[in-house]
């Protein structure tokens, strides 16, 4: 199987890249923020838990993400891969998603993480905010929120796939196509 966690902090395109790889690779796509938005869009007990700390821009405790991920795995059990975006955002969720995969004794191959530097970040996030309807794109206070708990829990996640020597950073500015292009060429490696 093809398992890539897909990294880098709030804005740095994972999404969209996630769009394409999913496309070309045949993978299911397990991200934990889009997860948690149709939990909050369905009035789930889940997405009510989960609002006051997305609003704010905080994590939502491991706990919870980790419940949320290990179902959606066992949901998609003949899938041939999957890519992780958002998520693992702490060592202790790394770890966990490997015990889950160990499970399946299908590890991750591999850590891709986009490289965005602070300030482009913060203008992509609030230009995302006018269309995106989402509350935490939409005020700077929360976005800086956000770019400080990536930096203080969540960075943290990079040394531990590198501990594993499954981790390539790549260069998150420049054309989508090209980007997409240079991710490709790491995914073909594994
Ligand atoms: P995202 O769409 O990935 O930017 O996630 C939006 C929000 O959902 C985050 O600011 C967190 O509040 C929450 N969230 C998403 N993924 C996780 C995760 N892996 N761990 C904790 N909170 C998460």
């Amino acid at each position: 199987m093809l398992n890539i966690v897909l990294f880098g902090p709030p804005g740095a395109g994972k999404g969209t890249q996630s769009e394409k790889i999913i496309e070309k690779y045949n993978l299911t796509h397990i991200s934990t923020g889009d997860l948690f938005r149709k939990h909050l869009s369905e009035g789930t007990e889940l997405g009510r838990l989960a609002q006051k700390y997305m609003d704010e821009g905080n994590l939502v405790p491991d706990d919870v993400v980790i419940g949320m991920v290990d179902e959606k795995i066992k949901e998609n059990n003949t899938s041939t891969g999957f890519i992780f975006d958002g998520f693992p955002r702490t060592v202790a969720q790394a770890e966990a998603l490997d015990r889950l995969l160990e499970e399946k004794k299908t590890p991750i191959l591999g850590m891709i993480a986009l490289d965005v530097p602070e300030d482009e970040l913060k203008t992509r996030l609030l230009e995302r905010g006018k269309t995106s309807g989402r509350v935490d794109d939409q005020d700077i206070q929360k976005i800086e929120n956000r770019v400080k708990v990536y930096l203080d829990e969540t960075l943290p996640v990079a040394n531990y796939y590198n501990g594993q020597e499954k981790f390539t950073k790549i260069n998150g500015v420049g054309q989508i196509s090209e980007i997409f292009d240079n991710i490709c060429e790491v995914i073909n490696t594994y």
